[in-house]
């Protein structure tokens, strides 16, 4: 069965928020940040939000397993000069899987980091030297890298660089990765060849390091190293090679999350109201594309 949600909320109730905006998208799985992504600022965990939370995906089918953590994207592993901040970022990160474990999360996707102001090379060996101070805590929780599209500094574009730091990590038993299809369009591999990327893969790093995929399609062509998400179908990557990667038999029991942007009154409006993922999720499951999909979510919410 295709498990599939989006990225939810983490609202007043926490967790609680994020599982029952799943649950109105029909999902049966779902990704949050335990704050804003933009920053580092941390509530503290309601325990009795949680086991409600967690008794609320039981009863609807989402297997907590499969629930992805994403740690905020201003940490940055890659970058030493500033040792401080350094420091923050593995201290934040080792915070944010003991997080992970109050919530009975088990996995957190991570942007690896950008090498501001020093070669990829020093950013990745940055990268991998935090790592394994991370991954020195006692947390149960994995860290699954994120393929990034290449933008500007970015470390972890290509599956060489994955393949340095997944392979030159201490503990093999928490660390995975996740692939997201807009940044691997954006990096330059060919998402419509989705079993040829796969292959190539597989040189270097095992396959059963996956552990998510982050479905979009992408706003640019393929080589751009832009980052710009799309929705499904409305981009240069198409419904139909996104819906054959969500089905693909090799990576059948991986959760698929969806970050396509909101969408707007009108396909020109800069403000993006309103969530597309309960469309979105019915089309993969359908195995259809239904093009007038925006029509329907602005009709669903009288605009
Ligand atoms: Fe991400
Ligand atoms: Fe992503
Ligand atoms: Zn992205």
């Amino acid at each position: 069965m295709l498990i599939i949600g989006s990225h939810v909320s983490y609202g007043k109730e926490g967790i609680l928020t994020s599982v029952k905006e799943a649950i109105e998208y029909r999902a049966n799985t779902f990704m949050f940040y335990t704050g804003a992504p933009t920053n580092t600022a941390r509530k503290d965990i309601n325990v009795e939000t949680v086991l409600e939370a967690q008794q609320l995906m039981k009863d609807n089918n989402i297997d907590i397993n499969n629930v992805i953590c994403h740690a905020p994207y201003i940490v940055n592993l890659a970058n030493k000069k500033d040792i401080d901040k350094w420091q923050f970022s593995i201290e934040f990160i080792k915070k944010e899987l003991i997080r992970c474990d109050m919530l009975g999360i088990n996995k957190m996707v991570l942007h690896p980091g950008n090498a501001v102001g020093i070669s990829k090379e020093e950013g990745l060996n940055n990268i991998l030297e935090a790592l394994n101070i991370v991954l020195e805590d006692s947390s149960k929780c994995s860290i699954l890298l994120e393929t990034m599209a290449g933008k500007g500094t970015e470390c972890c574009s290509t599956i060489e660089e994955l393949s340095f730091l997944i392979n030159g990590s201490k503990c093999q038993g928490r660390i995975g990765v996740c692939l997201d299809t807009c940044h691997l369009n954006d990096a330059g591999y060919n998402m419509r060849c989705f079993d040829q990327y796969l292959d190539e893969f597989t040189k270097s790093i095992n396959l059963n390091k996956v552990k998510c995929i982050h479905l979009n399609d992408s706003k640019n062509p393929l080589g751009s190293h832009k980052d710009r998400h799309a929705n499904l179908g409305k981009g240069t990557i198409g419904f139909d090679t996104l819906l054959g990667i969500a089905y693909n038999k090799r990576l059948e029991n991986i959760p698929k999350i969806l970050e396509t942007p909101y969408i707007g009154q009108n396909d020109d409006s800069k403000e993006r109201l309103y969530p597309p993922y309960k469309y979105e999720i019915e089309m993969l499951r359908n195995k259809e594309y239904n093009e007038n999909y925006f029509d329907l979510i602005r009709k669903e919410n009288n605009i």
